[in-house]
């Protein structure tokens, strides 16, 4: 019968329109007043804001403005003994709050951005009471933010509704018995008898209610219903754990302080249905939106910790924030284990032992063994879905990294974190599970995120109709850790995937608001300076460590981590806020090293030194460089993870005379000739007699590419158009010492750079210091070498190791590796000869055929803030849409070398680049401790001590240290300080076993790229 079809498909569909339609009815209006104002107040303080008299229809205030809302009327007598909620929407978000001002149901505006597929974002419902008296007055009291979910004020920010109405409950279970079987007849098998059954039954209940909804009619049609929602599977070949969810973006497309509101909001719905909804689970990731309800709301939050409690919310992923992984450093990431794991069983006991990463743009290969010795077991993503090239093989698989450890990884089937928990999400886990093969369990994330919001009533009422629901996998809500439980017990044939978890997307991110980035590597590398002067500073000289300062530090700098502040896609707020932050938490740090440096600084024998000055060395091996201390040039040395006190009084050095002129600049080991454009045209190594430029082309050529694109994204071909080069405007020459330097100034459209290239005695380094005014707009500014060199792998450095990459197009996977995010470094080297460009801040590295190539930075007009036109600001004056509208100031430095970049000590190199001597000024006194010193050592150049600070418990010095080439390698470990005893530990410091110590030096095995943590007593 094919009319029957085609009839009773569309009109089906008529029919849920109609039941939906028919849940509410609006019985009386409600009176508004709202006291607006620009930031959020308490609600001791609501009535302090303008006072505004409002009606449907009404606007309220401009984007992010707030106001607590105040809604009353009376239930008219003919709602008695009916169920009765209020409808708001005033195109915003509110959170309502009872008579003390606690939290009670969040809502958002039904017009919400949203990606619709997977719902309606909207939540407009707040229950008032199952059975009215009628005549009963209505007082309720709202904070709002004049935003949706995703930073935008949609519908002019008008009010929409503010109602008194009725429900019907009958109405709402038969809309929902509808929906699902409506919905689960177009994903199960066109010829399946189940299929044509749900379509016969939905027909007749179609017709029971055809001539209205009375209590019969419904009653009647959820009774022909009935049958199909309650047929069962037979045994299941694929499970389905269900988890709720609400991805909160701690900021992004609005501010940090607007996302605090974002989870009081989302807890409060959480809680609320989980009066209603008793098998209901949600999942909660990140420990700081924990920790900002305990500041903010403790009343939720005492709630919230009576729920996890009682197992229903699960504090999820041990992370502090979800940060990014491409520009974090190494020992962050450590960090975000431990504060996050520590957080959650200080505060909740749960001990979680997997990673939750949904969102971030790409995993390092450095992940998999923080991870495993972080005891991390699991790692959960769905990110890579969203790759533009390549499908990604698998979604549960083993994960190694670098270093060979591994951990298991599940990727949601469903490809979102967002998800509607329908009949289409069940048959899409069944049909999209590339492992369902060797895996009988998969997970689902369900409920409204990104914005926050988290699951609405329609989530769960699917959700009580799907657990077991014929023809589609059986789904069950329960914790994230317990899935992973069950999972893991098909772990045995999981495939293996080896290194990194590339997004084939988002490669500006690498680039984007360079500020943050030059801040987040100054804050790593600040710290790392503190907290081992502070350590020293403790043992040696008796000084306090300053632990809670360092640990409120650290999760401030955590926090600008996450996958929407540091890749540089949040709004322009966001910048404005933490960039102030990171200056004042560079500040404190810096106050911090001082204090210790001064504390040791007093015990130091400095009294052979007429004009005394204290070298500090955070390197685990000896430095040795040109230092101007007034006037005089100093070759100074500092021993490893030491010190020495150098006289300032005694005369200068001699050295090696550079030569300088405009054209030309010379030290002892390189010649550089400039061309007529500034560029290079020739880098002669006079020790290798080797030229590193190749004939006819020309290095350090910046050029600019128009990027159409935004904070994520630059279109993949932008190299295909020719570039915009930058002509020089003027250059002058001087020698200061052993320094030879050429400044090069060149003006492009409103944009001013001007570029220090100098050479210095004893050193390989071309180094180029670069302060840019920068007001071009849709511009990427990059920095070309083009390198006498051949190979076909580049190396570049990640999180404690370094990866090789193709340096050609071969195939598609090469191809969507557009861009790499290096951190200190990247070598191309052939077998004899190689050439390395060192950075102070950068990450986007492209190595393709024989040229090095650096995103510099991006301006781009998305995610701005939105709307304001090009033209509505001058040419010259910053753009508030475009990204990196400023000054900036950046460094970085080429190196022609003998054999490959590892052999020719890249690595210490790219440190020493990025980590100075601390130059301490003393007075000459008598001390306890010798003029020189070191304090540690290792005997290796394969190892690098990158971090030593005080255990997180007890009196024990951490040390922490890893294989940086890929080598096995036995080193041994020299301590200057007493050490009585030794053990090897885990990354959150917890022990492993004794090591053997003798007269101080501890031996210690390492596998390539392995990273050690010792306890020293
Ligand atoms: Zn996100």
């Amino acid at each position: 019968m094919p009319d029957f079809v085609a009839y009773t498909d569309k009109h089906l569909d008529v029919a849920l329109q109609r039941l939906g339609d028919g849940v509410y009815t609006i019985v009386a209006p409600l009176a508004i007043a709202a006291w607006r104002t620009k930031e959020p107040v308490s609600f001791a303080q609501r009535t302090m804001g303008e006072p505004l008299q409002l009606s449907i229809g009404d606007a309220w205030g401009e984007l992010f403005d707030a106001a607590w809302f105040r809604f009353t009327g009376t239930i008219p007598a003919s709602a008695v003994g009916q169920e009765v909620v209020l409808l708001l929407d005033v195109n915003g978000e509110l959170c309502v709050v009872d008579e003390r001002g606690e939290p009670v149901r969040g809502l958002t505006n039904v017009a919400s951005e949203f990606d619709k597929r997977l719902g309606m974002p909207g939540k407009r419902v707040l229950p008032l009471t199952d059975r009215a008296q009628g005549r009963e007055p209505v007082e309720v009291w709202a904070d709002a933010g004049c935003n949706d979910l995703f930073g935008i004020v949609q519908e002019n920010g008008v009010i929409k509704d503010a109602w008194i109405a009725v429900c019907r409950p009958d109405v709402k279970a038969l809309y929902y018995d509808f929906e699902v079987l409506r919905e689960a007849m177009t994903v199960l098998p066109e010829a399946s008898a189940r299929r044509a059954q749900i379509q016969y039954a939905l027909h007749d209940a179609m017709h029971l209610i055809w001539n209205g909804l009375d209590g019969d009619a419904v009653a009647a049609a959820r009774e022909r219903l009935r049958g199909e929602l309650a047929k069962r599977n037979g045994d299941a070949s694929l499970s389905v754990s269900a988890l709720g969810h609400a991805h909160i973006d701690l900021a992004w497309l609005w501010p940090l302080r607007e996302t605090k509101r974002k989870g009081a909001r989302t807890f409060a719905t959480v809680l609320a249905n989980m009066e209603l909804y008793p098998d209901y689970i949600f999942a909660a990731s990140q420990a700081q939106l924990f920790q900002w309800m305990k500041e903010e709301y403790p009343g939720l939050y005492a709630r919230i910790k009576a729920r996890v409690a009682e197992g229903r919310i699960e504090p999820q992923g041990a992370l502090w924030v979800e940060p990014d992984t491409n520009v974090t450093g190494g020992e962050s990431l450590i960090r975000q284990i431990l504060y996050g794991r520590r957080y959650f069983l200080d505060e909740f006991g749960v001990d979680v032992d997997y990673v939750w990463l949904p969102d971030t743009f790409g995993y390092t290969g450095a992940l998999p063994q923080i991870m495993a010795r972080a005891g991390i077991r699991y790692f959960s993503t769905q990110k890579l879905s969203w790759s533009l090239i390549n499908t990604f093989p698998h979604q549960s698989f083993r994960w190694q990294g670098i270093d060979g450890s591994a951990v298991l990884v599940h990727m949601l089937p469903e490809e979102t974190y967002n998800g509607p928990a329908a009949p289409r999400s069940l048959a899409m886990i069944e049909q999209n599970y590339r492992d369902k093969g060797v895996s009988s369990h998969a997970l689902m994330a369900y409920g409204i995120g990104d914005g926050g919001g988290g699951p609405g009533e329609e989530h769960l009422e699917r959700l009580a109709r799907l657990r077991n629901f014929a023809g589609l996998p059986p789904v069950q809500q329960e914790w994230t850790s317990a899935f992973f439980e069950k999972w893991v017990q098909d772990a045995e044939r999981f495939a293996t995937w080896q290194g990194e978890l590339y997004l084939e997307r988002h490669q500006g991110t690498f680039t984007t608001n360079a500020a943050n980035k030059w801040y987040n590597r100054r804050m790593e590398q600040a710290l790392r300076e503190t907290e081992w002067m502070a350590a020293m500073a403790h043992r040696l000289a008796g000084a306090d460590y300053p632990r809670a300062a360092l640990d409120a530090i650290w999760q401030e700098v955590l926090l600008y981590q996450f996958h929407d502040i540091l890749p540089g896609s949040s709004i322009k707020r966001v910048y404005d806020e933490c960039l102030p932050r990171y200056a004042a938490l560079l500040a404190e740090t810096e106050a911090l090293l001082g204090a210790a440096q001064q504390a040791l600084a007093a015990q130091v024998d400095t009294a052979a030194a007429r004009q005394p000055v204290i070298l500090f060395n955070s390197l685990g091996w000896e430095r040795e460089q040109w230092l101007k201390l007034g006037d005089a040039w100093h070759s100074v040395k500092a021993p490893s993870l030491g010190y020495a006190v150098l006289d300032a009084a005694l005369p200068a050095d001699v050295f090696p005379q550079p030569a300088a002129t405009t054209e030309q600049i010379e030290n002892d080991r390189l010649v550089v000739r400039f061309d007529a454009s500034g560029a290079i045209a020739s880098i002669f190594d006079k020790l290798n007699q080797r030229e590193s430029v190749p004939p006819g082309e020309l290095a350090n050529r910046l050029v600019l590419y128009h990027d159409p694109g935004d904070a994520w994204d630059f279109p993949m071909d932008y190299a295909e158009a020719t570039p915009r080069v930058l002509t020089l405007a003027s250059s002058r020459a001087w020698i200061d010492g052993p320094r030879a330097v050429v400044e090069q100034t060149y003006h492009i459209g409103h944009s001013v750079l001007v570029q220090e290239i100098s050479l210095t005695a004893g050193s390989s380094l071309v180094e180029f210091v670069t302060r840019l005014h920068w007001r071009e707009r849709g511009t990427m500014l990059r920095v070309e070498f083009p390198v006498a060199v051949h190979a076909e792998e580049a190396r570049y450095e990640i999180q404690f190791g370094n990866i090789r990459r193709s340096t050609h197009r071969n195939t598609t996977w090469d191809m969507a590796r557009a861009e790499t995010p290096a951190h200190k470094w990247v070598d191309l080297s052939q077998r004899d000869y190689g050439v390395a460009l060192l950075n102070d801040s950068k990450y986007g590295h492209k190595v393709k055929g024989h040229t090095i190539d650096l995103n510099l930075l991006r301006s781009v007009p998305y995610p701005g803030p939105r709307l304001v036109a090009d033209d509505a600001v001058a040419p010259g004056e910053p753009h508030p849409a475009y990204t990196d509208q400023a000054d900036h100031a950046f460094r970085y430095a080429l190196y022609p070398h003998a054999g490959d970049g590892l052999d020719a000590g890249v690595v210490r190199t790219a440190y020493e680049f990025n980590i100075p001597l601390q130059v301490v000024d003393a007075t000459s006194h008598a001390g306890t401790m010798p003029p020189v010193e070191s304090w540690l050592a290792v005997d290796r150049p394969e190892v690098v001590i990158e971090t030593v600070k005080l255990a997180e418990q007890g009196d024990g010095l951490i040390v922490r240290a890893y294989e940086t080439t890929g080598a096995t390698v036995t080193a041994h470990v020299s301590a200057g300080i007493a050490v009585t005893g030794a053990e090897e530990t885990d990354l959150l410091e917890r022990s492993e076993r004794a090591m053997d110590i003798a007269d101080g030096t501890l031996p210690v095995d390492f596998r390539p790229f392995e990273i050690k943590t010792l306890r020293l007593r």
